[in-house]
């Protein structure tokens, strides 16, 4: 499963699969009478539980569900521990159309399931999940997050992913070109669902020429009716723009993709950008095209939803969003001393951290 969907291989198993990692639980879920097929993946719960949004997507296949879902929940791992989050990785996913296929019932049976894992897993809203469906989770468990204000949560988390990753764009901009100020540049936000159209906000507010793309007309006219941005309609690769921002679904950068780019940055909030992590990071980096990790500028709805579990304060979660923008450079600069990709950069100091918990749990 991908924007480019068709073009990923997919395995069929889970401990022999490419894309596990050593994940310490994998399970599966079914309920008859609602129809739910989900799969929850707990990656680590080395720095915490495992937080993470549940995705309902069409797949193609189960195999695509698997290797989502365990790709998924290791990113989340690494957010986390980036982000300086007491929190483990996981991810959830259901399978089926989010618009066609979702009910009540199958939320509560996927609730039921969650509870079942006993808090080693707290989910929250992902592709496909709003904040009404998470209404009908919290029937069913203690362990979501991303609950309604109106129910003494912190609600959608999207608008403070689309915040954090509006930083990690400033920084890329500050570290390519020497300065942040993003007025006359031009971007594409690929996917302007509930976290893309935010980032339309906030590139337009800042005087970004904002070219948009997504597989629904009415995200598109929303686009262009609130915030005046122009539709494209070619491959995104090819967009002649300074930033391309990904905010639909992963593997955007791949091996099709890779030759045929213009951008200067590659910036955005969907997970998992990278088709190959081994192979796509330091392709991008060869390039000269500079790429904010995504598990780094996306982490801003895990941080706000992170607030949730003790006491939620908007305006705390918005300043330590706000620290995305430092990372994002120290992440630059250690690529760089490193010769190493940002990516690699990302991974390797996020690991650190876990790995220095690991030790102290001894
Ligand atoms: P969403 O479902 O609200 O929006 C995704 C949008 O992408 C939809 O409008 C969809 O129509 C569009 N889309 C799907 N395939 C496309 C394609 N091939 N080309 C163009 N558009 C396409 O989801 P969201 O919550 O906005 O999340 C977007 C991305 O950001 C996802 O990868 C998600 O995992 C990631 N993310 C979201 C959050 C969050 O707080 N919601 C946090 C971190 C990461």
């Amino acid at each position: 499963m991908s924007a480019t969907s068709s073009a990923v291989e997919v395995h069929p198993l889970v401990f022999s699969n490419p894309a596990f990692k050593d994940h310490e639980q994998v399970v599966f879920c079914h309920d008859k009478e609602s129809g739910l097929k989900a799969i929850i993946g707990v990656h680590s719960t080395v720095l915490g539980p495992a937080l993470g949004g549940t995705r309902m997507w069409a797949y193609n296949s189960e195999a695509e569900a698997v290797r989502d879902v365990l790709r998924l929940s290791r990113g989340m791992t690494f957010k986390a521990s980036i982000s300086g989050l007491n929190l483990g990785g996981g991810k959830a996913v259901i399978i089926g159309d989010s618009r066609t296929q979702k009910t009540e019932a199958m939320m509560r049976a996927f609730g039921r399931m969650v509870d079942r894992l006993g808090g080693s897993y707290i989910t929250a809203e992902d592709v496909g999940i709003s904040t009404k469906d998470i209404e009908h989770v919290v029937k069913e468990t203690k362990h979501v997050t991303g609950i309604p204000i109106e129910m003494g949560g912190s609600g959608d988390p999207s608008p403070v992913t689309a915040y954090g990753t509006y930083m990690g764009i400033k920084a890329s901009a500050k570290y390519k070109w020497g300065s942040d100020d993003l007025n006359g540049r031009k971007a594409l936000v690929q996917g302007v669902g509930h976290v893309g159209i935010t980032l339309v906000k906030h590139l337009t507010e800042a005087g970004v020429e904002v070219l948009v793309q997504d597989i629904h007309q009415d995200r598109i006219n929303m686009a262009v009716n609130e915030y005046g941005a122009t539709v494209y309609e070619g491959h995104y690769a090819d967009a002649e723009v300074d930033v391309y921002a990904p905010c639909a679904l992963g593997a955007t950068v791949n091996d099709d993709s890779l030759s045929r780019f213009r951008c200067s940055i590659i910036a955005g909030a969907a997970n998992n950008q990278l088709k190959d992590e081994n192979v796509h990071g330091n392709e991008v980096r060869k390039r000269g095209i500079l790429y904010a990790p995504d598990f780094l500028i996306n982490a801003g709805g895990l941080i706000n939803v992170y607030s949730e579990i003790a006491k939620y304060d908007r305006n705390e979660s918005l300043r330590r969003t706000e620290g995305i923008y430092d990372t994002t450079l120290e992440i630059f600069a250690h690529a760089e001393t490193k010769g190493i990709s940002t990516h690699n950069a990302a991974l390797n100091i996020a690991q650190e951290r876990i790995d220095a918990a690991k030790a102290a749990s001894k």
